[in-house]
């Protein structure tokens, strides 16, 4: 185990804290942001942005169909022996399938192009 050099090391090291850096900064953005976007008379729900991520598809823009009311169905399938089925995605109709949605708070603002 001695074919580790102290460069590698230090690269591990560099690269775990850009890692933990860029998983915390969302969180202390949000945390600053919430109190800093009021102050500077901002939008607090999208700082201005006039876009938020869409609650329905979690900002994915596609919402899998079916769900827990039809899962014994596919638990029927799968029993035979259907297991190539996928699950069906359709298109998000919140947010036309972009997965953002336009700020509430800001669109009653927004004139539309
Ligand atoms: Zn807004
Ligand atoms: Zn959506």
């Amino acid at each position: 185990m001695d074919n580790i050099t102290a460069s590698e090391i230090a690269g591990f090291g560099v690269g775990t804290l850009l890692l933990c850096a860029t998983i915390a900064a969302p969180k202390v953005d949000a945390l600053i942001s919430a109190s800093q976007r009021s102050s500077l008379g901002m939008c607090r729900k999208c700082g201005d942005l006039r876009m938020i991520a869409c609650s329905k598809c979690k900002g994915i823009g596609l919402i899998r169909k079916g769900g827990f009311s039809v899962s014994f169905i596919n638990d029927f399938f799968d029993s035979l022996g259907d297991s190539n089925r996928t699950m069906p995605s359709i298109p998000c109709i919140s947010c036309q399938s972009k997965g953002r949605i336009q700020c509430p708070n800001c669109s009653s603002s927004i004139q539309l192009k």
